[in-house]
């Protein structure tokens, strides 16, 4: 490892956004550490990554403490399993890597000096009674329902990095991620655009979970990495919350027909059931992220899919 280059740690680095955060941290010349206990995440996303002499992946569980290393300037803590079909099947992990793992990662950035970022999620906001969601919304949670191991341990994992840039003044900073999706999202994590787009491509029903008339609000993955470096690098951003997302809103219905016409795909539509707990409708106010961060979301959701179509055909 190369300690004259600026050295970051992405927990997670082997998931959908943290491999993607991993390759832009060494294009902008960083050396970097990739942790992962490949739960949910996988070696694959990274294989293009691993003859990078600036690239170290080490297989390892944040919710252990973690090894000695020479140099940290950066972690940025994105471990988690974060699909909600992955989250209910891995719930204590999850409440622990958000907990437990949060804890640790928080003493070992005090140790090193280093910043630190956490990765936040709109489910904090719960089944929203505010629309849009702005960060000063404190939410509307069912605290042990079958979302909550991850909704509460994201909100745990908040609690400790205010409570570390507070007590320890640490230089922190919390994102807080809406629905996200693009290239190396698991064809399997039961989201809905990965659902949609491997259905539609494979000819399979197009599962539409209740009336469809819920919303979210979809953003190009690598609009969010632009988002989580500014938010890392940014240093008015210190001990700052900040919403990051796309707030174009739509229904899962009208995403359903998109996903049918975009891929020319014979599969119909069905509707099955509405899961525990789905919230109504999501969409950030970003108003936060482009005054302090300048930034704001690029991709258009047609050129995002059609990038996502692709990558789901050749992979
Ligand atoms: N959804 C759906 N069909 C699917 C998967 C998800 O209709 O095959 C719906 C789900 O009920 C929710 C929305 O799509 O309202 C987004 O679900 P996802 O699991 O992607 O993320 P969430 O925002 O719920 O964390």
């Amino acid at each position: 490892m190369d300690t004259a280059k600026q050295v970051s740690v992405v927990t997670g680095g082997a998931g959908f956004i943290g491999s993607n955060l991993c390759e832009a941290l060494l294009t902008k010349g960083h050396a970097v550490y990739c942790i992962d206990n490949l739960l949910t995440g996988s070696e694959k996303n990274i294989e293009q990554l691993k003859s990078n002499p600036s690239f170290t992946f080490m297989r390892w569980d944040v919710t252990n403490e973690f090894p000695v290393l020479p140099k940290i300037d950066y972690i940025f803590h994105l471990a988690s399993p974060a699909s909600v079909a992955d989250y209910q099947k891995y719930d204590e992990e999850t409440a622990l890597v958000n907990s437990m793992g949060t804890r640790n990662l928080l003493k070992f950035a005090k140790a090193y000096q280093a910043r630190f970022l956490f990765t936040s999620t709109s489910e904090i906001y719960g089944d929203p009674k505010e629309h849009p969601q702005k960060e000063t919304y404190w939410g509307n949670v069912n605290p042990n329902g079958v979302r909550s191991c991850y909704d509460e341990s994201k909100r745990f994992g908040e609690m400790m990095v205010m409570l570390y840039s507070r007590k320890h003044r640490l230089d922190a900073r919390i994102v807080r991620i809406f629905n996200t999706y693009g290239p190396k999202m698991r064809k399997d994590d039961g989201r809905v655009i990965s659902n949609f787009i491997n259905q539609a491509i494979a000819g399979h029903p197009i599962t539409v979970y209740g009336d469809g008339t819920q919303t979210r609000s979809f953003c190009y993955v690598a609009d969010m990495v632009e988002g989580i470096l500014k938010a890392m690098f940014t240093d008015a951003a210190k001990g700052e919350v900040i919403n990051l997302g796309n707030p174009e809103e739509y229904t899962m219905i009208d995403l359903a027909t998109k996903i049918q016409s975009m891929t020319a795909s014979s599969s119909e539509i069905v509707h099955t059931d509405l899961p525990e707990d789905d919230p109504v409708r999501r969409r950030p106010d970003i108003t936060k992220a482009r005054k302090l961060l300048e930034w704001e979301p690029k991709m258009s959701l047609d050129t995002g899919l059609a990038q996502t179509i692709a990558y789901y055909k050749s992979s």
